[in-house]
């Protein structure tokens, strides 16, 4: 089947980023969340990442403008009736993407595929919660999606062939190069990648080391493009919170127990970058080390 209309639920940072690359890739893209202000948020965000691409060259005005065009508002979930392709980028939250999947299937298409972004979650168990596991995957994007190359597809127990052909051409239509991953706790990057960043919340926590000693350590010790902290402040302490807390569950080995000064940043509402503190606080005109 041909995938020309792409549904993004979710205009959080990776949402905008699934719909901006979309609409790059040429096809027509909705974007919706819970309010029309979180779209309309979502929708600035993108403007501003165009407008930085036309700054550095690596766009045109008249790009810009033909991106922007293919990108709409639907505020509502029966305007995805007419979409071959709906991706769930919201919370990593399993009920709440359980519930969006049940409010959303009555009005799609039946040829329409499903996908979701999900860090972690088994794709086998949110499949199940719609009315097509057959249509259903892993479309697990990088952060931030305009930049990164990867995309990890997963096959639900259920994944009809057809769709996981389609899902990869459409992923390699936008210019990345996928890799496969079986369906367990957390797939392959962020069952490596989050506890070696909940192992330094874990050397922090310990005082083996400051903020900054951990993510200098890292950088010139090995080499990692950015620290382990301030990696973690950029994914999101919410979402490495939940990562972990799936791998934990789903993979029963204490070896992956969430670190409790994770799980103190959450309580505290200090999430990362997205809201304006995290390991770091990001209020000024540098990030300063909050321990
Ligand atoms: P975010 O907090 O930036 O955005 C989440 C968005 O979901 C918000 O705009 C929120 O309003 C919206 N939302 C919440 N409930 C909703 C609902 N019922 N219906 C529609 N929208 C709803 O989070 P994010 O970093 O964009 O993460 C989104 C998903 O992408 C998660 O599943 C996460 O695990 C996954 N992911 C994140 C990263 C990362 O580095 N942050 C990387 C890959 C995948």
């Amino acid at each position: 089947m041909q995938i020309r209309k792409v549904g993004v639920i979710g205009a959080g940072q990776m949402g905008t980023g699934i719909a901006q690359v979309c609409a790059q890739g040429g096809f027509e893209v909705g974007l919706c969340d819970v309010s029309k202000e979180r779209i309309e948020a979502g929708l600035a965000t993108i403007n501003g990442n165009l407008a930085r691409r036309v700054k550095s060259g690596k766009a045109t005005e008249a790009e810009r403008d033909a991106t922007l065009s293919r990108i709409r508002a639907v505020p509502s979930y029966e305007g995805f009736g007419d979409y071959d392709l709906v991706i769930e980028s919201a919370v990593e939250d399993e009920q709440i993407k359980r519930k969006i999947f049940q409010q959303l299937c009555p009005h799609l298409n039946a040829h329409a595929l499903l996908g979701t972004n999900t860090s972690s979650i088994s794709i086998t168990r949110l499949a199940a919660s719609t009315d097509r596991p057959e249509k259903f995957m892993g479309i697990h994007f990088m952060n931030p999606v305009p930049v990164m190359e990867l995309v990890e597809l997963i096959r639900g127990i259920a994944t009809e062939e057809q769709t996981f052909t389609a899902v990869k051409e459409f992923a390699l239509g936008l210019g990345k190069t996928i890799a496969v991953s079986e369906d367990f706790p957390a797939f392959i990057v962020n069952r490596i990648l989050l506890p070696m960043i909940n192992e330094a919340i874990y050397t922090l926590y310990e005082g083996v080391g400051g903020v900054e000693a951990i993510d200098t350590a890292m950088k010139l010790g090995a080499r990692h493009p950015m620290g382990p902290l301030e990696l973690a402040d950029f994914i999101g302490l919410d979402t490495c919170l939940a990562i972990m807390q799936v791998l934990y569950e789903g993979l029963a080995d204490s070896k992956y127990r969430p670190c409790p000064l994770l799980v103190k940043y959450v309580e505290a509402g200090w999430l990362g970058r997205k809201t304006q503190r995290g390991f770091y606080d990001y209020r000024g005109a540098t990030p300063v080390p909050t321990r």
